[in-house]
């Protein structure tokens, strides 16, 4: 019977919330250079408030920083923050250290690996291909193609039924413990907390139901339990 492992992608296979607010204060400065009159700390909360508001997918975050700032949109600066943004984005892209290795370990041992990520299909295959781990994975399903996000149930199903695997054959890999782990757990798969912390109210949560799931604090720890 297949074995398959699903990981997530943002925070789990690299650090995306690194990586986003490293790009997002260097397009800042820029833009402060280039005459946006604010204080790069008071630059940098607007712009989280904005990207809270709006959504990580939406993409004219920048206009609306300029907008607020100036009363209205200035081209020349959001066109410098967007391409500054970008450039350092991707000239920093890479996985967790213990990411490739620990694919590659995975699929020796047999196990075929795919993606469940909530977030827009190409957008999500763009990462993978620019982290270069697109080959490892069988399937990538997304929020997107599912028409629901985890944890709703069906994305999971969605992802089974695909790689055409059992749920009880099955792990999912996550730092979320409401989306990854919540989701995969209601319907039948084993979970694996990564690179993030349970709450109490988690734990107390996890007792009550008898939830069995393992948390480990890097990937490469994946190799002890699969
Ligand atoms: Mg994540």
């Amino acid at each position: 019977m297949l074995k398959a492992v699903f990981f997530d992608i943002d925070d789990t296979l690299y650090d995306t919330s690194g990586f986003a607010r490293l790009a997002r204060k260097a397009a800042l400065n820029v833009m402060i250079d280039a005459g946006l009159p604010l204080a790069s700390n008071k630059a940098y909360t607007l712009l989280r408030q904005i990207i809270k508001e709006k959504g990580s997918n939406y993409d004219k975050h920048f206009n609306v920083l300029t907008r607020e700032v100036f009363g209205q949109e200035k081209p020349l600066l959001i066109a410098l923050g967007m391409i500054t943004y970008h450039n350092v984005k991707f000239a920093l892209l890479r996985p967790f250290p213990k990411t490739p290795s620990t694919l590659i370990n995975l699929k020796k041992k047999g196990y075929h690996l795919g993606v469940i990520s909530n977030g827009l299909t190409i957008k999500q295959w763009e990462k993978l291909i620019r982290l270069g781990l697109h080959h490892f994975f069988d399937e990538v399903v997304t929020s997107d193609e599912a028409g629901v996000e985890k944890p709703d149930e069906r994305i999971f199903q969605l992802a089974l039924s695909r790689m055409g695997c059992r749920a009880g054959k099955s792990v999912m890999v996550g730092n979320k413990f409401s989306e990854d782990i919540l989701g995969a757990v209601n319907v039948g798969m084993s979970a694996i907390l990564v690179n993030s912390e349970l709450t109490e109210s988690e734990k107390e949560y996890i007792k009550k139901e008898g939830i069995e799931i393992e948390v480990i604090s890097n990937i490469k720890d994946l190799g002890a339990i699969l």
